[in-house]
C-alpha cells in the first residue's frame, strides 16, 4: 500500500504543501520508512487558518440539521473507509490489528455516530429572567492531537467543534498522520463547505507554535503531554483564547480487599497494557490491600506472561511494539529507575526477550513501587505497570490522591457502596467501578494537571460554546 502524501486539505480541495519539507513516517514493527507527509510552515498555517475564518459565518449560521448531514456524510464515508483505518493505524502506530480494528477504528465511529445526533439537535437556548441566553460558536479551532489514538483524539475535537459551527484546522502528530489522510479524504468525499475543515501536518515547534499562536484561532483544543499542554496555554494566554487540555495522567487502579482479586488484576493488567501501555487513562498504579498483595503480584505476572509481543497484523500478538525508539528509551528509562528506586521484578523488566526489529518493551509488573517515586509519579506511556500496597480504604485514596494527575481511575470492591465512596474520594476526571465498560456520552477529562475541560457527548459539545446574554 502506497501510504506517501504530497498535499493538505486547504479551503475545501488538496492543495500543496509551500515548502519543500517532508517528515517520514515509520512502521515501529519494522524500523522502516512507510511513508512521508509534507511538513508545514507557518505560511501553511496562516492559508489554513484563513480559510477556516472565512468560512466561520456561513458554517455558524448552517441550520443544525445541515451541519448534522455533513457529519453523518462523513460517518458513512469513515465507516466505509473502517478496514484501511485499522490497517493503517496498525502500520504507523503497531496496535495490534485486532485492537485497532475494535477501539483506534471502531470508537471514533461511535463518537462521531453520536455528534450526528447532537449536531441535528442544536445548542438549547434559555429564559432566564427577561434574559434570553443563547449559545453560539467559539469561533475558528485550532486542534493539535498526539499519535496513541490518532483518530479517535481527533475526531473528539473535531466531531464536535463541527457540530457546534466552529470550522476547524487539524495538525496532527508527525508520527501517525496517515490515519488523518484518510480522514480527509472521507470529508472531502462528504462535502463540506469549502475551508470548515482542513489539513496542515508537521512538527509541534514548527507547525504546532504557529496554530496555537496564529490570532486567527479563538480556540486551541490540544491532547497530548503535560509539558506541551503548558506551552499552548501559554500562547493562547497573549490573546485570551480560549484552551481545551487533554493531558497525561497516572491513574490508580485501586483493588479492596473484598473485590474478586482474580477478575480485578486480569482487567487492571490489560488495562494498563492496552496500545502498549499509550494510554493517557491507563490504570498504572495499582493499589492492593495489604492482606491481598502476594497473590494480586502473582496474579498479575501470569496476567503478564500471557501477552504476546509481535507483528501488529499476527492474530496472535495481544502487545505492539511502541511508537518510536525514542519512546522505547523513555520506557526503559522508567524501568531502570523504577528498579533501583527499590522496585521489585515481576514480570518482563530490561533482561527479557523481546523481537529483534521492532520498538518493542516486554510487559513489565514492578512490584513494592514507593509512591513518591519517579515510577509512582511519572506518565511512562509503555506497558508498565507499578504495583503499590495499601493498608485500608482511606490509605488507598490517599495514595492514589498523591499524584499531580487526575485524570482516570478504577475502583473494586464486592460492596458497591464501599466502591462508591471511594470514587467519589479519588480526584480523578473519570473512575470506572468493577470493570464498568467505557462510556462514550460521558464526560472525559482531567483534574489537576490532567487537563482543562471536557471531551465527548453533551459536555465536549459545551467546550466549543460561548453564551450570550440578551435583555429584552
Ligand atoms: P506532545 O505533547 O509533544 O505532542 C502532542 C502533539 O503536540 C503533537 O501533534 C505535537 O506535534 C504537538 N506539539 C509538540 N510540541 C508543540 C508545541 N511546542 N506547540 C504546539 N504543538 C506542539 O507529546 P508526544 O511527544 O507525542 O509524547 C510525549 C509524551 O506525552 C508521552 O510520552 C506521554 O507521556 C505524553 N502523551 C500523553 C498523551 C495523552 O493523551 N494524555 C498523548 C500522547 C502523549
Amino acid at each position: 500500500m502506497d501510504l506517501a502524501r504530497t498535499d493538505f486539505y486547504l479551503d475545501g480541495r488538496w492543495a500543496a504543501a509551500s515548502g519543500s519539507g517532508t517528515l517520514p513516517v515509520h512502521n515501529p514493527a519494522t524500523e522502516e520508512v512507510i511513508a512521508t507527509v509534507p511538513a508545514g510552515t507557518e505560511d501553511d498555517v496562516g492559508r489554513a487558518v484563513d480559510a477556516a475564518r472565512a468560512a466561520f459565518a456561513g458554517w455558524a449560521a448552517a441550520a443544525p440539521a445541515d451541519r448534522a448531514a455533513c457529519l453523518g456524510r462523513l460517518h458513512a464515508a469513515l465507516t466505509a473507509r473502517a478496514d484501511d483505518i485499522a490497517r493503517t493505524i496498525a502500520c504507523e502506530l503497531g496496535t495490534p490489528l485486532k485492537v485497532a480494528t475494535r477501539v483506534q477504528a471502531g470508537l471514533p465511529l461511535t463518537v462521531l455516530g453520536g455528534y450526528v445526533e447532537l449536531a441535528a439537535r442544536g445548542p438549547a437556548e434559555q429564559t432566564v429572567g427577561h434574559s434570553l441566553v443563547v449559545r453560539e460558536p467559539v469561533g475558528v479551532v485550532g486542534a493539535i492531537t498526539p499519535w496513541n489514538y490518532p483518530l479517535h483524539q481527533v475526531v473528539a475535537k473535531l466531531a464536535p467543534a463541527l457540530a457546534a459551527g466552529c470550522p476547524v484546522v487539524l495538525k496532527p502528530s508527525e508520527l501517525t498522520p496517515l490515519v488523518a489522510y484518510l480522514l480527509f479524504d472521507a470529508i472531502d468525499e462528504a462535502g463540506f463547505p469549502p475551508g470548515v475543515v482542513n489539513l496542515v501536518t508537521g512538527t509541534g515547534p514548527v507547525t504546532g507554535e504557529a496554530l496555537a499562536a496564529h490570532p486567527g484561532v479563538d480556540m486551541v483544543s490540544f491532547t497530548g503531554s503535560t509539558a506541551t499542554g503548558r506551552r499552548i496555554s501559554h500562547l493562547a494566554a497573549d490573546r485570551i483564547a480560549r484552551v481545551a487540555l487533554e493531558l497525561g495522567g497516572k491513574s490508580a487502579n485501586v483493588i479492596l480487599d473484598d473485590a474478586d482479586l482474580a477478575t480485578a488484576v486480569k482487567v487492571g493488567v490489560g488495562n494498563a497494557f492496552l496500545n502498549s501501555g499509550q494510554t493517557c487513562t491507563a490504570w498504572t498504579r495499582m493499589l492492593v490491600h495489604r492482606t491481598r498483595y502476594e497473590e494480586a503480584l502473582t496474579l498479575a505476572a501470569q496476567a503478564a506472561a500471557g501477552y504476546r509481543l509481535g507483528d501488529p497484523f499476527d492474530p496472535a500478538t495481544r502487545l505492539g511494539p511502541l511508537v518510536s525508539a525514542a519512546q522505547r528509551q523513555r520506557v526503559r528509562d522508567h524501568i531502570d529507575r523504577g528498579l533501583a528506586d527499590g522496585g521489585r521484578l515481576v514480570a518482563g523488566g530490561p533482561d527479557a526477550p523481546v523481537p529483534d526489529r521492532g520498538f518493542f518493551v516486554a510487559p513489565t509488573v514492578i512490584g513494592d513501587v514507593d509512591p513518591d517515586s519517579a515510577l509512582a509519579q511519572e506518565e511512562v506511556f509503555g506497558p508498565v505497570l507499578a504495583v503499590i500496597p495499601v493498608d485500608d480504604d482511606a490509605h488507598a485514596v490517599e495514595v492514589a490522591n498523591n499524584s499531580r494527575y487526575g485524570l482516570a481511575g478504577a475502583v473494586w470492591s464486592g460492596d458497591e457502596q464501599r466502591a462508591l465512596r471511594v470514587a467519589r474520594a479519588l480526584r480523578t476526571g473519570a473512575v470506572d467501578i468493577n470493570g464498568a465498560p467505557f462510556n462514550p456520552l460521558a464526560p472525559f477529562g482531567g483534574y489537576k494537571q490532567s487537563g482543562l475541560g471536557r471531551e465527548l457527548g453533551g459536555y465536549g459539545l459545551d467546550e466549543f460554546l460561548q453564551t450570550k446574554a440578551i435583555q429584552r
